[in-house]
């Protein structure tokens, strides 16, 4: 392609990247003392290839949970090429075809739900949800119920007001001050209790309540929760915490906001991570993996009983929904996420991530037999994770340095693996897994054996 072919050498890319690119999560002092950048080139199924040429076997789906359906997918590329000649983009208060469509076969996966709100981001199918409260709030309860709890350890996105829902301190410490009403309830990690009781689920849950009739739950418009913590840890919500969440929200008539960025979309081995809990959401945000990073595109999906308080009086300019997100109007999104979940189907890709989450999670139980610095391991579906301690008996977290070491470790062998990182102080201590959806038993295999090998030579 004309531009992209400007340098004769791929150590030419690199330098133009060490010079220009300003890159996520990174501190950039490294690249100037010898560290060369890392510039990924190619990826096919599984695996992606780098500047150096080396290979990787990828166990975190594009380093963030993203690419469910695996690299290279022709299909995909076909799918929003020929949308992208036939109609690219119009502004979202017009309709278009794949969005059309897409949000109807989205809807019929998702019994209860109604509207599919297009955006980019999970940052920003977020905001959405918080806008949608505090027009509620405006609207329909006198400006009260206008607050939004969301639960330590959990985290919506990387804009203001979706840091000022961050469960994670070290993301939000310095990009303060926040926007009011935003309320923190305890996370619910039973390998960390904070309650020593029989039912820890229904306990955890309690604490929700706790908050809010604190708060007054007059004042209190939304609960949102990831149904699986990503990066604060992976937590499983034990037994019982979701039934008792869902009871709270209808005691109080709160909105039930769930967040299904890194969930949605088979991660879990069902379509939705809610619904391993029989619950019925409010909102349900996703991005990442609806289109599996081959397009930018994120949804907000609401009931009709939500859609509805929209148009409560269409001849007041300021009703509907005041919003919009430009590129939520690209066609690229929908497209690539309806051949995406085409390939789910065809694929079998929910069956593939339940058998080889069970056995990725008992291949992490038998590292845990044999490594004592794993104080728990915990997953569901290829979402996995184990928590790294100095002392099982005490629980304290492993040291940082030696965490970020193994997965130092597992990427010189080959084997690209996430941490819980740069996210909670003094916690950053959890080695997470989110394999794509495709992965079989060898590269399972291939993955626990890199930790393995990476445990033994960091931990000994
Ligand atoms: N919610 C969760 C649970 C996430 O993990 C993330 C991103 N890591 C987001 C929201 C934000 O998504 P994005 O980066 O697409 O804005």
């Amino acid at each position: 392609m004309e531009g992209l072919d400007r340098f004769n050498d791929i150590s030419e890319v690199v330098e133009a990247d060490r010079a220009h690119v300003w890159h996520h999560l990174s501190q950039h002092k490294q690249y100037e003392t010898g560290v060369d950048p890392r510039v990924i080139v190619e990826g096919k199924g599984m695996k992606v290839w780098d500047a150096k040429g080396k290979e990787h076997i990828d166990a975190v789906s594009g380093g963030v949970w993203t690419v469910n359906v695996g690299y290279g997918r022709e299909s995909i590329a076909n799918a929003v090429r020929d949308q992208l000649i036939k109609m690219n983009y119009f502004a979202g208060a017009a309709g278009s075809v794949p969005g059309s469509i897409f949000a109807q076969r989205l809807i019929e996966k998702m019994p209860g739900m109604s509207r599919v709100y297009y955006s980019n981001s999970g940052s920003e199918a977020n905001e959405k949800v918080y806008k949608m409260v505090r027009q509620i709030a405006h609207r329909h309860h006198g400006g009260k119920k206008w607050k939004i709890l969301y639960r330590d350890r959990d985290y919506h996105g990387t804009t203001i007001a979706a840091l000022a829902s961050a469960g994670q301190d070290q993301r939000a410490m310095q990009y303060g001050p926040f926007p009011d009403g935003f309320v923190r309830v305890p996370h619910c990690l039973e390998y960390r209790k904070q309650w020593d009781v029989e039912n820890y689920g229904e306990r955890a849950a309690d604490a929700i309540e706790e908050v809010i009739l604190r708060e007054g739950p007059d004042t209190v418009g939304c609960l949102i929760l990831e149904p699986v913590t990503a990066g604060g840890g992976v937590i499983v919500p034990p037994k019982g915490y979701w039934e008792r969440v869902q009871e709270i929200c209808k005691k109080y008539d709160i909105l039930l906001a769930i967040d299904e960025v890194v969930c949605g979309v088979g991660r879990t081995g069902t379509w939705f991570g809610y619904q391993h809990y029989g619950i019925q959401p409010d909102f349900v945000t996703m991005a990442k993996g609806v289109a599996s990073g081959y397009a930018a595109i994120s949804c907000t999906v609401t009931t009709e009983r939500v859609f509805d308080m929209f148009k409560d009086d269409p001849t007041d300019p300021m009703s509907y929904f005041r919003d919009i997100s430009t590129f939520g109007g690209c066609t690229s999104g929908p497209a690539a996420a309806l051949e995406n979940m085409n390939i789910i189907e065809r694929e079998g890709l929910l069956e593939n991530t339940v058998k080889m989450g069970d056995y990725c999670l008992s291949n992490l139980q038998a590292l845990m037999e044999k490594h004592k610095v794993i104080g728990d391991v915990r997953g569901k579906g290829l979402f996995l994770g184990a928590e790294l301690v100095a002392d099982r008996a005490t629980k304290e977290a492993a040291d940082e340095k030696k965490v970020q070491a193994v997965v130092a470790d597992c990427m010189a062998q080959g084997v690209i693996i996430g941490a819980t990182n740069r996210s909670l102080p003094g916690l950053n201590n959890t080695l997470c897994l989110s394999p794509a959806l495709i992965a079989t038993k060898d590269d399972i295999d291939h993955i626990t054996g890199a930790i393995d090998a990476a445990l033994t030579r960091v931990f000994g």
